[in-house]
């Protein structure tokens, strides 16, 4: 039994209980058909997934990895071959550029919005750069448009990593209203269970609006099969199961709620915050809305002592991410160095996440923002 006192970074029982109900008949449904894997769950929520997010074909998957994985699969891409990126993300994002054998290029973020700096893209792009992959990083949307139009001038693909943002609405200039992940060539997203939209293990999915790529996405998820046991190409195996499709239904009917919840939190946070000479509260593009995985302010001061003065205090908080990419020990071998991403490593520095979920009451709002103030001091 979760302790409801006790303050969490993330606490998804409350969700639980409110949807025990229909995941519990789910399982039980699951259970009596046998069909464990690519059952009819599978199918309803792919559909389900899709509608929400405006997107014609959705390939469901493992996890957020492998999405992100298969959806370069579906690129015919060469070895060696350049994706642009950001180094301010979680790993997985390049993790499976350098499995491909391809090359990441790291491009430095822009400091309000901790997203790709769309005005540093162009300078990155060679020859070989086949692929842009804005990381819309804590669930707020990159710059889109800019992202689009710099793609469709160099003839890119753009594969969104939306592992995080799931629910946030972009505006594009003339008006129109998209999804994160449903702008792009390819849509990536993770299921894992803190992410806004969470199953009860793995998952993940791979969406696009292009028949063709949604075709090709679902084969290289499937062995590289079209046919069952004719493989074309060269494949991985990476699906869904029927549980967590059960769980991923019951929660895509709530997600707004989710994150109305997550914004109501923030709205709090942020007024508590406002005007702190050292404290930056999150930026709030006016393109995009914000759907708050994380709740991460800029601080200035010593950000590590004060993230152990508040675990003392009962209060967790998390650092993401302590180190950019292109300074982690593997990714030295594609050549960067301390001082080539100078926002991205400043950043790393004074960046600290706050306990955010669906679950947060204002007293504890309150006494972490109080004890916040009173630690930074
Ligand atoms: C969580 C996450 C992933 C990976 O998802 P998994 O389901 O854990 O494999 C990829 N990119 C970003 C930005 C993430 O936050």
């Amino acid at each position: 039994m979760v302790d409801t006192q006790k303050i969490n970074m993330v606490d998804l029982y409350g969700q639980y209980l409110d949807i025990k109900d229909e995941v519990q008949a789910g399982f039980e449904e699951v259970f009596q058909s046998c069909w464990f894997i690519n059952g009819p769950a599978v199918k309803e929520f792919s559909k389900e997934l899709g509608a929400y997010l405006s997107v014609s074909h959705v390939t469901p998957c493992g996890n957020g990895t492998d999405a992100l994985q298969i959806a370069l699969m579906a690129l015919d891409l060469k070895p060696g071959d350049e994706i642009i990126t950001t180094a301010f993300t979680f790993v997985a994002t390049a993790e499976v550029i350098a499995l491909l054998g391809l090359k990441p290029i790291f491009v430095d973020i822009d400091a309000k919005t901790f997203n790709i700096d769309v005005d540093k893209i162009e300078a990155a792009i060679t020859p070989k750069t086949k692929c842009i992959i804005p990381v819309h990083l804590y669930g707020q949307s990159a710059d889109m448009e800019k992202i689009m139009e710099i793609a469709e001038r160099h003839n890119l693909a753009v594969v969104e990593d939306n592992a995080q943002a799931i629910g946030a609405d972009y505006t594009f200039s003339n008006g129109k209203v998209c999804k994160t992940g449903a702008m792009g060539h390819i849509g990536c997203t993770s299921f894992y269970p803190s992410k806004n939209l969470g199953a009860y293990g793995d998952a993940g999915a791979v969406f696009s609006n292009d028949a063709n790529l949604g075709e090709k996405i679902h084969v290289m998820a499937n062995h590289g099969q079209r046919e069952k046991y004719a493989s074309d190409e060269i494949g991985v195996n990476s699906r869904l199961d029927s549980f967590q499709a059960v769980v991923l239904r019951a929660k895509l009917k709530k997600l707004d709620d989710y994150i109305a919840a997550r914004q109501k939190a923030a709205d709090f946070y942020d007024r508590a915050f406002a005007n702190h000479p050292k404290i930056q509260v999150p930026y709030r593009a006016a393109n995009s809305t914000h759907v708050f995985h994380q709740y991460t302010l800029i601080i200035d001061g010593d950000r590590d002592a004060l993230k152990n003065e508040l675990q003392e205090k009962g209060i967790p908080s998390m650092i993401y991410y302590p180190i950019p990419l292109h300074l982690q020990k593997a990714y030295q071998q594609y050549g960067y160095k301390m001082g080539d991403l100078p926002i991205t490593e400043q950043l790393s520095k004074q960046v600290i996440s706050l306990p955010m979920h669906t679950e947060l009451g204002e007293d504890q709002l309150s006494y972490i923002s109080e004890t916040f103030l009173q630690c930074l001091v």
